[in-house]
């Protein structure tokens, strides 16, 4: 799986968010809408992208919450 991090603003920041480029799917993240991925969900039921963007960014950057 490739995984490009476009973008990491922390919950400091003013606007977090996260943006990344995951096997050609756009994977984001803000507090307000939480993960999202463009993904197709027929051909991924459980999508296998957003687990793989979280694990490469620290969760206290995302609040800590894990
Ligand atoms: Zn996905």
């Amino acid at each position: 799986m490739k995984i490009e991090i476009l973008r990491v603003l922390g919950t400091r920041a003013q606007h977090p968010a996260v943006l990344a480029i995951v096997d050609g799917f756009t994977i984001r993240w803000s507090p307000r809408d939480d993960w999202s991925c463009t993904c197709d969900e027929l051909q991924f039921p459980t999508c296998p992208h957003i687990p793989a963007v979280e694990n490469v960014i620290a969760p206290r950057i995302l609040g800590g919450t894990k």
